[in-house]
């Protein structure tokens, strides 16, 4: 009782916005934090030519998505894996990807891991293992090079900035395992490839990659001063 009326008198003092056009959401609708409008305006993309058997993402990254994904990722929001991923969620139902072994998040190196306080998409993955059952592992594909942020890179030089940026910590841990790798801003899918080498050096014999969304255009830089 208590703690309800404290969470009553925080939630006036701090109405929750929408995590994508940063609304206030009225009191007695805050289980999703996505305002109707956004709710009624976003799209999931399905099914287009972007896609293939081994890859899938759910949003394009641009406007308020894109937004959003900015500030889950810069500004301190780890709540917003919670809202995102039930939309990973539903677009990972809808491709109908069973018998995987893993979920495992892109990672990222240690020191940026502490600085900004979580790896985003290793929030995603806890949040969609917790709704699959799909085990997660955290510490066995992990970063050993601090690269610089892809978006500041052309295409050429992506590729090389993430060459030999993973490794496995116990070789063999991956060996015959069919896995879905999670990221959170899909762009020329070097990263990615990066880890994939990785993993199916290991001996994984399949490896699914799961995005919250790709950015359609590749030399974008982020400017990161716009973020509200
Ligand atoms: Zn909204």
């Amino acid at each position: 009782m208590i703690k309800k009326f404290v969470n009553l008198i925080l939630s006036l003092i701090y109405p929750d916005k929408c995590i994508f056009c940063q609304e206030l959401i009225p009191l007695g609708k805050k289980d999703r934090q996505i305002c109707q409008n956004c709710w009624e305006k976003l799209e999931i993309y399905e099914g287009g030519k972007e896609e293939n058997d081994h890859f899938a993402f759910v949003f394009e990254y641009k406007d308020i998505v894109r937004n959003a994904i900015r500030r889950f990722k810069f500004k301190y929001h780890p709540e917003y894996a919670k809202r995102l991923a039930d939309f990973m969620e539903l677009k990972l139902k809808s491709l109908n990807i069973t018998d995987y072994d893993y979920i495992i998040a892109v990672p990222i190196f240690r020191r940026k891991e502490r600085k900004r306080g979580y790896n985003q998409a290793q929030l995603l993955a806890d949040e969609l293992s917790l709704r699959t059952g799909i085990k997660t592992v955290k510490k066995q594909l992990i970063r050993i090079k601090n690269t610089k942020p892809q978006s500041e890179l052309d295409h050429i030089q992506r590729a090389s900035n993430v060459k030999n940026a993973f490794k496995i910590s116990n070789k063999g841990y991956f060996k015959d395992s069919k896995i879905i790798i999670i990221d959170d801003i899909y762009t020329t899918g070097s990263t990615v490839q990066s880890c994939i080498d990785v993993l199916k050096n290991d001996g994984a014999k399949d490896v699914f990659v799961f995005a919250l969304s790709k950015s359609i255009f590749i030399h974008e830089k982020e400017d990161l001063s716009d973020i509200i």
